[in-house]
């Protein structure tokens, strides 16, 4: 059974033979035409002059003297005229989506030809709608009174007194607009089809005289092709073809046939040989596909494909159809290789392409510009994220990770682009233009030297799609430009008539309405497309993506500031034609394919509902065929991270053997760390992955507390190896401008790393805060001290270690770290740790500590055990050890004390010799482990610990 326009070819040509030629043949879109023709070619057989084929559109416009001007443009004027017209200092970022939004429905007012000043009139005296709407019919009448009768004799609301401002205002815009549109011969495109319906005078005229129509394909008519064409029908030659069904023009319930019922009626079809009734004859296989997953649905496209491949590659024998287009790139990345010519025919969202996200991070980085002494400073982040980009990456692929740890060690918050480093692309790309022109250039500049590099360097899969982003965004681009440049001055008498932020807002709101176009040969191989460009065309098989609720149909229409009831009244198009539109859409495409493959999503996700559409639920109670539902067991969205376990294989072990030969020290922090979670300890200390450093622009836990460690240093430094009795104490409280030194110089030595020592330090905003912080924990901590006194300084941020022999004698690992304090008090050394996180002062049993399925396992205990160990063992018969944590979130209790207590001892402050034995065997047991060759490193089975894991990215946990 042949399609509508292979059936169309054969019926004009057998109709007209030769004279074909001198048809001219009118389709909804160029598509079609282009099928059309190659369906023709196959049946003639001598050399033919192709009839003329052009749109709807085209042949408005070419037979206008009116230009249709740019939808950029358009916005501009309209903009420039609105303001003049009400007074608005809008800013042109915020007018521009309603300014969109106006001008379609301008577009909608002419093209069906509306009386604007009937309107956009306030009738919220009821009793005028009778006169003033005479004409009109009751259904009409109703829907006008139902919309004005809340505005009448009450109160308005500020939302009703603001819509009659603006609904007022909009018949002087539109006027305004067309005339002066019209003065530079130009329009939009409602306005050249009003204006062309308006010039048929009965045929009187010589407007399309001698040609011979066919018009073909069409489904919802506005009422200017609805006069065009009935100015056709009564004037002209004229054949008009309707695709459609019986299935759903015959049905009035069906929804569907709403439009085409009326075309048959007002547009009589002539004889032609073509089956009307293809939905019920012929046979077809469907069958419906859910899975759980959104770009799941893909995965289960390309399983279709593999099993349905027939060896055909005809143009008109396989369709994938996208409901929706974010699937356009899934799709793609998994067809099977057997496809492969693939014509691709829909719109892409340029907001989804890595294109747009590189301009917003560019956009980005310019707003956060600051311009100090001459200089031009960028703010880290943006120019991180600029560095790690794809497209930006591949043009330097090393220069993050330098940059980086530039920014990290100096702690640079802000740099110029002389620290970033230098070339061509930097410079290009850390340039700060001060106008709007400039920033388009700027930009333009950026895309054209990334499209050349992808052109003569990349020849990787992405490169042409790449390409393709690029020249659209370029393309769009430089459009903006020219109107700044031109328009601008032309429009607003300046070019820079937008300020910068308003330029930024509009460009970013602008590119994420654009759609990348993609436009294969149309006439072979494997068709991805979206609903809409299947018009016209008929296929085998048909695979259908994204037959969800609220996707298919669309649930959300295209917005309008003229009210439902409004449109109704004036016969303007609502929701309830989108929906038969897409109605007919649907059930056209089927009604001669033979196998049916519908998917849809069913898990509910986001926006997704993981309903199927009501389209497949109607299609499985009405249509009789019967239809398999299967679902599908693919889930990427679900799929479980895979377990990662790390043998002990030779090259693992020789990365330990630098501890387990004395050479390496092993910190308690890296004991704690392998307690905590094995594979983290070799992530760390085995493969050598360094946590990542980060950037601090306020001081952060970490650096506050490394501020607060060197301010404590710096004080007592003075008193290393004596004596400090409590009056020396008191002193040193006493005298601020000592303690404002210390903190100053640790805030030098530990957050302004970069800075000289003869640049003067300045503390504002939060870090001021930060000071003042410090200091009342410094004088805290100094008090606490006077009530130990006296004691002795024994050492402070001391490095200590002690070599510990595993079993076997032969290997030996070395343990040991730095010590924040130690004193000397009643006979006994005090191992001393400041913390500034939360730690516990107590602990359970020394066994707790090493167990790493102990709820709140003491981790502060545990290392400052491991320090009193390190200390007893190297000066055993010197003297005993306590124990003690400084918990900086504690101190300010009353009775705090800083000694270490033991849960299992009544809480009495531990004395480390008590502890050893245990303390010991449980060192070596875990010592034991981490070097022994047959235990993995495993992942930790408590995923809270992944929460704040620095692997958690590789794991896929937490
Ligand atoms: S994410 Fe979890 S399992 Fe992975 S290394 Fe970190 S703590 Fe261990």
């Amino acid at each position: 059974m042949d399609g509508f326009l292979e059936s169309l070819a054969k019926h004009l040509y057998a109709k007209h033979g030769s004279d074909i030629s001198r048809l001219t043949m009118i389709f909804p879109n160029r598509r079609a035409g282009i099928f059309f023709k190659d369906y023709l070619n196959r049946q003639v057989k001598d050399t033919l002059f192709a009839p003329e084929i052009m749109t709807i559109s085209e042949l408005f416009t070419e037979n206008s003297l009116l230009h249709v001007a740019d939808p950029l443009s358009l916005v501009f004027r309209l903009y420039k005229i609105y303001c003049e017209v009400t007074g608005s200092k809008e800013p042109f970022d915020t007018f521009h989506p309603w300014g969109e939004m106006l001008l379609n429905d301008f577009d909608d007012v002419d093209k069906y030809l509306v009386e604007a000043g009937d309107l956009f009139r306030n009738v919220s005296e009821l009793k005028e709608i009778d006169v003033l709407f005479s004409g009109f019919d009751d259904e009409a009448i109703k829907h006008l009174s139902v919309f004005w009768q809340s505005f009448e004799n009450k109160e308005q609301s500020f939302n009703q007194k603001e819509f009659i401002r603006v609904w007022q205002a909009l018949f002087p815009v539109y006027k305004e607009l067309r005339l002066s549109l019209r003065g530079e011969g130009m329009a939009y495109e409602g306005m050249v089809y009003r204006e062309l319906v308006e010039k048929l005078h009965g045929g009187k005229d010589e407007l399309f005289e001698g040609k011979k129509f066919v018009i073909a394909g069409f489904n919802a008519l506005n009422r200017c092709e609805e006069r065009l064409f009935a100015y056709l029908r009564d004037n002209r030659y004229v054949e008009f073809y309707w695709d459609y069904d019986n299935y759903y023009v015959d049905d009035k319930m069906q929804e569907a046939g709403l439009f085409m019922r009326k075309n048959l009626r007002l547009f009589p079809q002539k004889e032609f040989p073509y089956s009307i009734d293809a939905f019920k004859k012929k046979s077809k296989k469907i069958k419906i596909v859910n899975v759980p997953s959104h770009v799941g649905q893909s995965q289960v496209a390309s399983r279709e494909l593999q099993n349905r491949k027939s060896g055909k590659n005809e143009f008109d024998d396989t369709a994938v159809i996208l409901c929706d287009e974010e699937l356009l790139m899934p799709v793609l990345g998994v067809l099977p290789e057997e496809y492969n010519k693939v014509n691709v025919t829909m719109g892409f969202p340029l907001k989804s392409t890595p294109a747009y996200s590189l301009v917003s991070h560019m956009i980005e980085l310019q707003r956060n510009v600051r311009k100090e002494t001459g200089k031009v400073l960028f703010y880290h982040k943006n120019v991180l994220a600029l560095l790690n980009h794809q497209m930006v990456s591949m043009l330097e692929p090393e220069l993050r990770r330098k940059v980086a740890g530039y920014i990290i060690s100096n702690n640079k918050i802000y740099l110029s682009v002389e620290e970033i480093g230098e070339s061509e692309i930097l410079a290009s790309l850390f340039d700060s233009p001060e106008t709007t022109l400039g920033l388009s250039g700027y930009f333009l500049n950026m895309i054209r030297k990334i499209f050349n590099h992808l052109q003569e360097n990349s020849k990787g899969e992405n490169s042409e799609v790449y390409r393709e982003y690029l020249y659209r965004l370029y393309l769009t681009i430089n459009r903006l430009k020219d109107i700044l440049e031109n328009d601008g001055e032309k429009i607003f008498g300046k070019t820079d008539f937008i300020n910068k932020e308003t330029y930024f807002n509009f460009l970013d709101s602008y590119l994420r309405g654009i759609s990348v176009p993609f436009e294969g040969e149309p006439l072979e191989g494997l068709q991805v497309m979206g609903i809409l460009e299947t018009r016209t065309l008929d296929f085998k098989n048909l695979i259908i993506l994204s037959m969800n609720d609220g996707i298919m149909p669309k649930t959300s229409s295209s917005g309008s500031f003229i009210p439902y009831n409004l449109r109704r009244g004036f016969g303007l198009p609502s929701y309830e034609e989108q929906n038969a539109m897409y109605a007919y859409y649907f059930y056209r495409v089927l009604q001669r394919a033979e196998n049916i493959t519908f998917v849809y999503n069913s898990s509910a996700d986001g926006l997704f509902t993981g309903e199927k559409s009501r389209y497949l639920y109607q299609l499985q109670m009405e249509s009789g065929y019967e239809i398999s539902e299967v679902t599908s067991t693919y889930d990427i969205a679900t799929v479980t991270p895979k377990s990662i376990t790390i043998e002990k294989s030779d090259e693992v072990m020789k990365s330990l053997e630098g501890y387990i030969k004395g050479e390496r020290t092993l910190s308690p922090s890296a004991i704690d760390k392998y307690i905590t979670c094995p594979l983290q300890f070799y992530f760390r200390y085995s493969a050598g992955m360094e946590e990542p450093d980060e950037i601090t622009e306020d001081v952060d836990a970490m650096t506050f507390g490394n501020i607060f460690h060197e301010t404590m240093e710096w004080l007592y430094k003075p008193h290393l190896h004596k004596e400090v009795n409590a009056n020396e104490l008191n002193a040193i409280v006493k005298d601020k401008e000592k303690i404002k030194d210390a903190i100053l110089y640790a805030f030098r030595s530990s957050y302004f790393k970069g800075i000289k020592e003869s640049d003067e330090l300045e503390l504002n905003g939060r870090n001021l805060l930060i000071y003042e912080i410090v200091n009342k924990y410094v004088v805290r901590l100094l008090k606490l001290d006077i009530k130990r006194a006296p004691f002795k300084i024994a050492g402070l941020e001391q490095r200590v270690k002690t070599l510990f022999p595993l079993s076997d004698g032969k290997r030996i690992v070395s343990i040991g770290g730095i010590i924040d304090r130690l004193d000397k008090k009643d006979g006994a050394l005090h191992v001393l740790d400041y913390k500034t996180g939360s730690a516990d002062i107590s602990f359970g049993i020394v066994e707790e500590l090493f167990d790493p399925e102990k709820v709140n396992r003491n981790k502060a205990a545990l290392q400052t055990l491991i320090y009193s160990y390190v200390l007893l063992k190297e000066r055993d018969s010197e003297t005993d050890v306590v124990p003690g944590i400084y918990i900086l979130r504690n101190i300010f209790e009353d009775k705090f004390l800083p000694e270490l207590k033991c849960k299992e001892d009544g809480n009495k402050p531990v004395n480390f010799r008590d502890k050893i034995d245990r303390f010991e065997t449980k060192l070596l047991e875990l010592l034991e482990e981490i070097f022994n060759p047959d235990i993995p490193f495993s992942q930790t089975t408590k995923e809270e610990s992944c929460k704040y894991c620095a692997y958690n990215e590789i794991c896929r946990r937490g």
